[in-house]
């Protein structure tokens, strides 16, 4: 499972979000649909997978939980759209970010708040089946399970979706791919994507840089790249730690699905940030929760 719940908070965690702790407490998970008991894997940062959440051999959902359903529903909704005129969107879905003010913290020593925010606002409604699309909206603090969602339902992304400062309020409005052979002003706020480039990115006290696969191109060959610069002078070492990470296990799974001959998948960042004023080139991060990288194949449908 790629989320839980948090019993203490109320609050659903993305595994990635398990890179931000010193200290992960195991017994704090349980299922989103159920309640059951979870655990978290593969958070340590010699894994070379990213984390899940894993109910263990000897666990069992409810009969009620629909986790398992959920999967389902994706590999359905990759074919056809699952939106319904009577039901509407069947499942519960990310409709609206909301970033929490909180204090940076440069050491580091407590940088637990992103993983365990205050209040309930994302915690889940279970609600009955016969519940509109309206009751099964969720609001997130991070972009990825948006992310998740642009890619997961291709055919359904007329879902209604609000993130601060992007003018659209449909999935297919707020994002924006950067033209692959292109290199172009984007005015309007976005959450912009394109597949990363494999090259080492700089690795620096104030910022990351990773050249994505988009841009002026010769022929096939890129020539000039857009880059994604991550400030980051003063965030804490958790936080710069969380991103490293991501881009790190990205790229390697990356590498594993085109050795396993899937060509269409592929390392894709999502970033809420801007382009910079003077240099078209680059478009700039400034905040941990609004930057992931996922690695699948983006389905666009022809109507
Ligand atoms: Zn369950």
């Amino acid at each position: 499972m790629e989320s839980a719940l948090n019993r203490i908070t109320g609050e659903v965690v993305d595994a990635e979000q398990l890179w931000l702790l010193d200290l992960v407490d195991k017994d704090s998970y349980v299922c989103r649909g159920c309640g059951v008991k979870v655990l978290p894997a593969s958070f340590r940062p010699t894994n070379l997978v990213r984390p899940y959440f894993t109910i263990g051999s000897s666990g069992v959902h409810l009969p009620e939980c629909d986790v398992d359903g959920e999967q389902r529903l994706i590999q359905q909704a990759r074919q056809e759209r699952v939106s319904t005129p009577r039901v509407g969107f069947p499942a519960p879905y990310p409709s609206r970010l909301v970033l929490k003010e909180r204090r940076e913290v440069v050491d580091g020593s407590a940088a637990n708040d992103d993983a365990v925010p205050r209040g309930r606002s994302d915690a889940p409604e279970s609600p009955p089946r016969s519940a509109s699309t309206a009751q099964r909206k969720r609001v997130v603090a991070t972009i990825r399970q948006i992310c998740r969602t642009f890619i997961n339902f291709p055919y359904d992304r007329d879902l209604e979706l609000s993130v601060p400062g992007v003018e659209a309020d449909k999935y297919y409005g707020v994002f924006k791919k950067l033209k692959w052979d292109e290199l172009r002003r984007y005015p309007e706020p976005k959450i912009f994507y394109a597949a990363m480039r494999w090259g080492k990115p700089i690795d620096e006290a104030t910022h990351m840089e990773i050249v994505v696969d988009a841009g002026q191109r010769e022929g096939s060959k890129l020539v000039v790249g857009h880059r994604v610069r991550i400030e980051w002078a003063d965030w804490s070492e958790a936080r710069k730690t969380y991103v490293r990470r991501e881009l790190e296990v990205a790229r390697e799974e990356a590498k594993r699905a085109f050795e396993a001959g899937q060509k269409q998948k592929k390392a894709f960042v999502f970033i809420l940030g801007t382009q910079d004023a003077v240099d078209p080139v680059l478009f700039r991060v400034l905040d941990h929760r609004l930057i992931c990288c996922i690695v699948d194949e983006i389905i666009y449908p022809k109507f």
